[in-house]
C-alpha cells in the first residue's frame, strides 16, 4: 500500500504541480474557511471572507462581538448562512471557553485531544476538524473527503464503506507523518476530485490511468503504473 499512495502523490504531482492550499492570511482565517467551505464552493468562501476582511473582523475578539445575524449577512455568499453563522459563533465560544481565545494556545494542545475537543463543537465534523489541524495548526493529521473516497473507491483500493478513519489510517500508517506531505496530497486529491475524477470521471486525461492506456475505472492500477 506504501508504494501505491507514494505512486498515486508522484503521478499527481507531477501532473498539478504544488497546489499551495490553504489559502489564508492567517490560521484564523483558515479555520474560519474551513467551517465555511462546508457544502459549497470555494469561490463563494472567498467572497464571504473578503466581506468580513473588508470590515476588518477576522479576529477572534471581533467575531465574539459580533452580533450573529449580522455575521450571517456577511458570510451570506457563503450558503447555508444562518448556520454556518452558528458554527462560527460554536467555535468562537469553544474558543474563549478552552484557550481564552488565542489560537496558539490551542495548537498547543496534543493533537489527537483537540481533535476530540474539536469534534465536540457543535457543526464541526471530521473533515472540518482535520483540515482546521492540518491547515491552520500544521498538524500531521490527513484530511479525508469526498474527492478521496472516490478516486479510492474507483480503484478497488478501499471498499464504499471504508470509514472515514480508516481511510485516514491507511495514509498515515503507510506514509511518514509529514506536514508538508500531507498538505499536498490532499490538496492534489481536491485538484484531481474537481477537474478529472469527477462524477463522470475523465480516465483518459487522468494521470492515474495506467500505462498500458487501460481505464477501466474498477481496474486496480497498481500493478501497472
Ligand atoms: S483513472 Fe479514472 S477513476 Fe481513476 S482517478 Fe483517474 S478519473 Fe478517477
Amino acid at each position: 500500500m506504501l508504494r501505491i499512495l507514494a505512486l498515486i502523490y508522484k503521478r499527481l504531482f507531477e501532473a498539478f504541480g504544488p497546489r499551495h492550499w490553504w489559502p489564508g492570511e492567517t490560521p484564523f482565517e483558515v479555520i474560519i474557511g474551513a467551517i465555511l467551505t462546508q457544502n459549497t464552493a470555494w469561490t463563494n468562501v472567498e467572497k464571504a471572507i473578503n466581506n468580513l476582511k473588508s470590515q476588518d473582523l477576522l479576529t477572534p475578539e471581533r467575531l465574539k462581538h459580533l452580533p450573529e445575524d449580522e455575521l450571517a449577512e456577511l458570510i451570506r455568499p457563503a450558503g447555508y448562512y444562518n448556520l454556518k453563522a452558528n458554527r462560527l459563533k460554536e467555535f468562537i465560544k469553544f474558543l474563549f471557553s478552552h484557550y481564552a481565545g488565542d489560537l496558539n494556545q490551542m495548537f498547543n494542545q496534543d493533537m489527537w485531544e483537540l481533535r476530540r475537543e474539536l469534534l465536540g463543537v457543535k457543526g464541526i465534523g471530521p473533515e472540518t476538524a482535520d483540515s482546521i489541524l492540518l491547515y491552520a495548526g500544521q498538524k500531521p493529521i490527513f484530511v479525508v473527503d469526498a474527492y478521496t473516497r472516490r478516486m479510492l473507491t474507483r480503484h478497488n483500493l478501499i471498499e464504499k464503506k471504508t470509514s472515514y478513519t480508516q481511510i485516514q489510517d491507511l495514509f498515515m500508517t503507510n506514509l511518514k507523518q509529514d506536514v508538508q506531505l500531507y498538505n499536498e496530497y490532499h490538496a492534489l486529491i481536491v485538484q484531481l476530485g474537481k477537474e478529472i475524477c469527477k462524477s463522470k470521471p475523465k480516465c483518459d486525461i487522468c494521470p492515474l490511468k495506467n500505462n498500458s492506456g487501460y481505464t477501466n475505472i474498477n481496474y486496480p492500477f497498481a500493478p501497472k503504473i
